[in-house]
C-alpha cells in the first residue's frame, strides 16, 4: 500500500470535522492506542512532532519481556502481565519478535540456586504462555554455548527464555496497522496548543513542521501520549501542573557480534552497583546495555554521557574475555524512561514503579505514560476504554489480543535480513524489478539495498535520511560510520523520491551528519 502525505494531510483539512480521539505521540504507546481505537471503529488522528519511534521507542533493549528484575523486586503483579503480553505480541507479530535464550551466569553456588528458583517462578507465571522452560546449565555447556565468558570462578549457568525485537520496525508495523484499520496518521506534526470549551479540551492546534501550515482540529478525547515529553501537553492544559515524570536515562553500545560470539543472549543480574546488563544478539551485532541515569531535563537527541559508556565498557570486561573498547564501539544510543516523578527524594530510579500512568484530568484530557515496549497493547487497551468514558464515546470492546499487525507471517527465516518486512518482503524485493540498480548494496558493512529506501518513502511514511537510516533500516544502530557513508545515496535517491531538489539533500545531509556524530565514540 503505498502511502501519499499530501493525502493524509488532506484528511484533516476540514475544520468542521470532530474526530472521536487525537492522539499526541507516534511512540509505542501512541501508536498502540491508534491501533486500538481504529480498530474499535472509532475515528483516530495520530499526530507525531517528529518520526514515529524517533523518542524513547527505538532506543530499547529489545527486549519483549516479563521483567525478571521486577520478580525480584516482588513485583508479581507486573512481571504477569508483561508475561501475558509477551505471549500475546509473540502470536500477533511473529515476524518481529523472536523466541531468545538468555543465560546468566553464576560465580556463586547461592547465586545459581536463587536464580534457577527464580526463573522456575518466572516460568510458572508464564502458564501456558512460556516461551521455553528455564534450566540450570554446567559450565561445560555455558562455554560451548558462550565461548568467551569469563570462566574464572565460574560455577554453573541459568538457560532462561524471553522475547527479542526491532523496536522501530514494529513501531512502523503498529503506524501501518493503524492506517489499515483506518485512522490517519501524520509524521512531523507539531501540536502546540490544546483548545477549550469551557473547561473542557474539545480540540488543539497543530503545525506541519514541513509546510509550516498550522490547523485547528476538534476532537471528543485528546490523548497526551508523549512519554517524557507529557508535562509539556499537561502545561497547555494547566499551567500550573506539576512535573508527572522525571526522565531515566539507559545507554547502549553496539559492537560486532563476536565480541559475545553466540546466537544466546548474556544476563547479568546484578552489576557491582546493583544493575542489570545485556548483552544481546542483534541484527548480526553484540548489543551491551544498559544504564539508568537521573536526568533533570530531557531532549529529543539524548546524549550518552561519559560515565555511562565507561560503565558498560568496564562491565562488560568484568564477563568477557574478548574485551570491547572503545575504537569497537560501532553505535552508541541513549533513550529516556519516562518513570513517575519521585515523590522523596531519596527515591532511587532502578526502585520506581515501571508500571504504566494513565491520568484523566479535570479537563477530559487523557494522559498515559510509563510502562515498557512489551505492555503496549494493555496500556492502549486501558487508555482508550477511559477515553470512552471521558469523550461519552459509544462502549466497544477491545479487539487487539486477536489483532495480527502489518507484515504478519508465520514462517520467518531470521538469516534473511528482509525478515523485519514481513509478509511485504517480496514486495520490497519485487521493486528491484523496476529498477535493476536498486538490487546495489548501500554499504559492505551492512546488509541494505537501495530497494528499501524506495519501499521506505513509498510505503512506510519516511521523510527525512534519518527516519529512513535510523528507523526504517536501523543502519544509525548498527554502525553509525556505515549510516554516514550510506547517507548521501540515501539523500539522492530519497530526492528522487519526493520531488526535491539538490538544496534540499543537502540540507538534509547535514541535519543527518550533525546528529550521526553523536552516534559515533572518538578517541
Ligand atoms: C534505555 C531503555 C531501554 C528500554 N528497554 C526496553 C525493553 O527492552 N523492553 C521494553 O518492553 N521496554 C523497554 N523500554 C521502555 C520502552 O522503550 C518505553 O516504555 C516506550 O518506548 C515508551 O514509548 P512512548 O510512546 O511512551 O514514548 P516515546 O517513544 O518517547 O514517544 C513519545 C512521542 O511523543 C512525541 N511528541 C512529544 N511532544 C509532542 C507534540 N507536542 N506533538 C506531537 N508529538 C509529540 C515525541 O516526538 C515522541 O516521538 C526501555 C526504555 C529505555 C529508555
Amino acid at each position: 500500500m503505498e502511502i501519499k502525505r499530501e493525502a493524509l494531510v488532506n484528511q484533516i483539512s476540514d475544520p468542521s470535522a470532530i474526530w472521536d480521539l487525537i492522539i499526541i505521540g507516534g511512540g509505542a504507546t501512541g501508536l498502540g492506542v491508534a491501533v486500538d481505537a481504529a480498530s474499535r471503529g472509532f475515528k483516530t488522528l495520530l499526530l507525531e512532532q517528529s518520526d514515529f519511534a524517533k523518542g524513547t521507542s527505538s532506543r530499547s533493549t529489545k527486549l519483549v519481556h516479563g521483567g525478571v528484575r521486577y520478580l525480584a523486586q516482588g513485583n508479581i503483579g507486573l512481571v504477569v502481565e508483561a508475561l501475558r503480553e509477551r505471549g500475546i505480541l509473540l502470536r500477533n507479530a511473529p515476524h518481529l519478535v523472536r523466541n531468545e535464550s538468555f543465560i546468566i551466569p553464576n560465580y556463586s553456588w547461592l547465586n545459581a540456586v536463587f536464580y534457577s528458583v527464580g526463573l522456575s517462578v518466572y516460568d510458572l507465571l508464564a502458564g501456558k504462555r512460556s516461551f521455553g522452560r528455564s534450566r540450570l546449565i554446567s559450565n561445560h555447556e555455558l562455554i560451548q554455548r558462550i565461548p568467551n565468558i569469563q570462566q574464572k570462578g565460574l560455577k554453573a549457568g541459568v538457560l532462561y527464555h524471553d522475547g527479542q525485537f526491532d523496536d522501530a520496525r514494529l513501531a512502523v508495523s503498529l503506524a501501518l496497522t493503524a492506517i489499515e484499520q483506518g485512522a490517519t496518521l501524520l509524521n512531523y506534526f507539531r501540536v502546540t496548543s490544546l483548545s477549550k470549551q469551557g473547561d473542557k479540551i474539545n480540540g488543539l492546534a497543530v503545525t506541519d513542521m514541513e509546510t509550516s501550515i498550522s490547523y485547528n482540529l476538534k476532537a471528543k478525547t485528546v490523548i497526551n501520549a508523549t512519554g517524557v515529553f507529557v508535562d509539556e501537553i499537561l502545561v497547555m492544559d494547566a499551567p500550573e501542573a506539576g512535573p508527572m515524570v522525571r526522565p531515566s536515562q539507559g545507554v547502549h553500545l553496539v559492537f560486532d557480534k563476536s565480541f559475545l560470539g553466540s546466537h544466546d543472549a548474556l544476563m547479568i543480574p546484578k552489576t557491582k552497583d546493583g544493575r542489570v546488563l545485556f548483552a544481546i544478539p542483534w541484527h548480526d551485532r553484540t548489543l551491551i546495555g544498559t544504564t539508568d541515569t537521573p536526568l533533570d531535563a530531557h531532549q529529543m537527541e539524548p546524549k550518552a554521557l561519559e560515565e555511562e559508556i565507561q560503565f558498560i565498557l568496564d562491565t562488560s570486561a568484568v564477563y568477557l574475555t574478548k574485551i570491547p573498547t572503545r575504537k569497537d564501539v560501532l553505535s552508541v544510543f541513549a533513550g529516556l524512561r519516562p518513570l513517575a516523578a519521585p515523590q522523596g527524594e531519596s527515591q532511587k530510579t532502578k526502585e520506581i514503579s515501571r508500571s504504566h500512568k494513565l491520568m484523566l484530568s479535570p479537563s477530559g484530557l487523557v494522559t498515559i505514560t510509563g510502562g515498557k515496549w512489551t505492555t503496549y497493547r494493555k496500556m492502549a487497551e486501558d487508555t482508550v476504554n477511559l477515553a470512552i468514558q471521558s469523550g461519552g464515546l459509544p462502549k466497544r470492546p477491545c479487539k487487539t489480543k486477536t489483532l495480527y499487525l502489518h507484515g504478519f507471517r508465520e514462517s520467518v527465516d531470521w538469516k534473511d535480513s528482509f525478515f523485519v518486512y514481513g509478509s511485504d518482503a517480496i514486495s520490497v524485493k519485487a521493486l528491484t524489478r523496476e529498477n535493476p540498480a536498486w538490487k546495489e548494496a548501500l554499504d559492505p558493512r551492512l546488509p541494505y539495498i537501495r530497494a528499501e529506501i524506495i519501499w521506505a518513502v513509498r510505503n512506510e511514511m519516511a521523510r527525512r535520511i534519518e527516519d529512513v537510516l535510523a528507523r526504517r533500516t536501523r543502519a544509525l544502530f548498527l554502525d553509525a560510520r556505515a549510516a554516514m557513508a550510506m547517507a548521501p545515496v540515501v539523500a539522492h535517491l530519497m530526492a528522487g523520491e519526493l520531488n526535491k531538489d539538490e538544496r534540499w539533500e543537502k540540507e538534509q545531509l547535514l541535519s543527518f551528519n550533525s546528529i550521526a556524530k553523536n552516534y559515533i565514540l572518538n578517541g
